[in-house]
């Protein structure tokens, strides 16, 4: 088996692209099942907005014990009676292997791993290996807490090793401290190398959680479908203002139909499409922007020499913060962002320094061969 590979992947039934009106790859539902009106209530809402995959968490990683921290177990029928009375999917959250044994005995077709739990590659090796053998089950892996990738991947690897091929990944961002416009930061750029890396395999976009505030859905969800995600995983809740978990996020089925409804649907290029001029135009912009870089890196390592001659520290924030301050104005007359101007420079110097420090730390031996 290739490491860094993920084998053998299959087509996902309700990942098949999103499409407007039937919403086949939106899966929709509570963030936990309450009782069992309210599921029953919630799924038939949805069912009759065309939703096809229903959602609910049975077993809550809340972060602290005095909160509600879901039904158990005994939701389970009341999501098969659901699934019976609709004919949707049903998905539930897992978090050990008795969790995947109790969903998987019941029925539940869609098992989903949360962030805290990808965050563990020890509780995410039990519940692959009470997978085994369950080749044909759906799983989602959500992305962890912390933005780290390879741990993200790794839980993908670890469920695909036990034999899993309707594996999904779902991205619904990453915690930060203080306070913050979303509950967790989407930093897209991990998703969108999580899908350059394999480009088979279908990433669904948690918006919910990802927002925390019903208000930032709707948005998130167009930027989500804008990437070229598979699809959305969304929070909705008969009556959200009741939700014993995450109210402030939750939208109502028709709240959610309005959203649906609302989104543009953009396609990806095709060879009819009149923008190879642009492409041609920017293919050579980074050309040029390479080969500017490469300039100033070679004047920088000279610097570093001179600096290690005349034993000179290799950092002078005066000199960085002129050279931010000065690159910042320009960018920002020029219209563009100032926080972009402020990264790109950052980083530049980042490089430059140890660059530098690499120069000085070498044995005159070195430079002398
Ligand atoms: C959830 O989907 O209800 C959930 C607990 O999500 P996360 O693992 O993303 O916090
Ligand atoms: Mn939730």
């Amino acid at each position: 088996m290739l490491e860094n590979q993920l084998n053998n992947l299959e087509q996902i039934p309700f990942a098949e692209g999103y499409s407007s009106p039937h919403y086949h790859n939106v899966i929709a539902g509570p963030c936990s099942a309450e009782t069992e009106k309210q599921v029953r209530d919630t799924a038939i809402a949805l069912c009759n907005i065309g939703i096809k995959v229903f959602r609910a968490g049975l077993w809550k990683p809340r972060s602290s014990p005095s909160t509600f921290e879901g039904v158990g177990a005994k939701g389970l029928k009341w999501l098969i009676r659901a699934k019976e009375e609709t004919g949707m999917l049903i998905a539930t959250e897992v978090a050990t292997s008795e969790h995947v044994k109790l969903a998987l005995d019941a029925g539940v077709d869609v098992l989903w791993i949360g962030a805290r739990t990808t965050t563990n590659p020890f509780v995410t090796q039990e519940i692959a290996d009470a997978l085994n053998g369950e080749k044909d089950t759906i799983v989602l892996v959500k992305n962890p807490v912390t933005p780290d990738i390879e741990l993200w991947i790794g839980a993908l690897q670890r469920i695909n090793n036990a034999g899993i091929k309707k594996l999904g990944a779902i991205h619904r961002g990453f915690s930060a401290y203080g306070n913050h416009l979303y509950r967790n930061m989407p930093q897209w750029r991990i998703a969108i190398e999580l899908k350059r890396r394999f480009p088979t395999l279908p990433i669904f976009s948690d918006p919910s959680h990802m927002g925390g505030k019903r208000e930032l859905v709707p948005t998130l969800s167009q930027q989500a479908l804008d990437m070229g995600f598979d699809g959305l995983f969304i929070e909705s809740h008969c009556n959200p203002c009741t939700a014993l978990s995450d109210a402030r996020q939750q939208l109502s089925p028709s709240e959610l139909k309005t959203m649906l409804k609302s989104l543009i649907i953009r396609r990806t290029t095709r060879s009819t499409d009149n923008i190879d001029n642009l492409r041609q135009e920017i293919d050579r912009c980074d050309d040029e922007l390479v080969e500017v870089l490469n300039k100033r890196m070679t004047i920088s390592r000279e610097i570093g020499i001179y600096k290690k001659e005349h034993d000179i520290k290799v950092v002078q924030t005066n000199r960085f913060d002129e050279i931010l301050r000065k690159r910042v104005n320009q960018a920002s007359q020029l219209g563009m962002s100032a926080k972009f101007m402020e990264a790109i420079m950052s980083v530049i110097h980042e490089e430059s320094v140890r660059q530098q420090v690499d120069i000085l730390s070498r044995s005159k031996d070195i430079d002398q061969q």
